[in-house]
């Protein structure tokens, strides 16, 4: 058995995306480019209506996934094929862009908490061009378990502690876990051992992770291994850390904004294809 220790350790930058909506960007910086497959990942949170009220409005993707995590907060979608949804407190959205789609994120509510996040996940080559696909999935269809004491895990994706997460078919076969520790709970998490994995600590003061302290709101990227171990010491407040894994494409990257594809060619096609109405 190899234990995962942390290799890196990152902090988020503040940005603005969308129409200005604040966030912070952890994956997807100057600091960490990218962790094959995951290109980028969008924290966001905020009580103050004007960090969030201006939303995403219609925007293009191609050639990889968005997973939207709502913690706290209302999100209307919408797509240029008739598809709709609502994020609610505690919903995931799986979404495979494929080979193109142009959609809204809308908060549905003028004020309150609105907290969550974003992660994409790239698609390998030959998936690039499929059909689009959504997996919206209501908050009581993701499971909740207690592998141990002061521990609870929603499983959104991957199979853990005998319970598998409600996302399927997904290539790169992730895993995605919400694990709340309360103060001294420890908990053992295996992770298929060639996935690329980090850990992103967002509620609480830290966590330790293996021999290594995690900070509030600083990303660990983890060494290969098939197992990690967490732990909330017991003087500290009650944490949660998003921990997820995914194996690696090891494929050459082609970005241009909201478009990944493998080939700078590729990235002038899916340009035309947008501006010609194609997606
Ligand atoms: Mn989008």
């Amino acid at each position: 058995m190899t234990t995962r220790t942390i290799t890196r350790r990152v902090r988020g930058m503040p940005t603005s995306d969308g129409a200005g909506v604040k966030l912070t960007r952890v994956i997807g910086q100057p600091t960490l480019d990218s962790l094959d497959p995951f290109l980028l990942l969008d924290e966001f949170g905020s009580d103050a209506a004007t960090d969030y009220i201006a939303g995403f409005p219609d925007h293009p993707h191609r050639g990889f996934e968005t997973v939207t995590y709502m913690l706290d907060g209302r999100m209307r979608h919408r797509d240029n094929h008739g598809n709709s949804g609502l994020l609610e407190s505690g919903s995931v959205q799986w979404m495979t862009a494929g080979r193109g789609i142009v959609h809204s994120e809308m908060p549905e509510q003028e004020h309150g908490l609105m907290r969550g996040f974003q992660l994409w996940v790239n698609l390998a080559a030959k998936d690039k061009m499929s059909q689009p696909r959504y997996q919206d999935i209501a908050p009581d269809k993701i499971p909740a378990v207690e592998p141990a004491p002061g521990v609870k895990v929603r499983v959104v994706a991957g199979a853990v502690f005998g319970t598998r997460g409600p996302v399927d078919g997904i290539a790169i076969d992730p895993v995605y876990l919400d694990i709340a520790l309360e103060p001294g709970a420890k908990l053992s998490v295996p992770l298929p051992e060639g996935h690329s994995a980090f850990a992103y600590v967002f509620e609480g003061d830290a966590v330790q992770v293996g021999a290594e302290v995690l900070g509030l709101r600083e990303l660990g990227v983890l060494s290969k291994g098939d197992v990690v171990e967490l732990a909330a010491t017991a003087d500290a407040k009650a944490a949660r850390v998003l921990l997820v894994a995914g194996r690696p494409l090891n494929e050459t990257v082609a970005r241009y904004g909201p478009f990944v594809m493998n080939t700078p060619e590729q990235i002038v096609q899916a340009m035309q294809d947008y501006q010609a109405g194609r997606f």
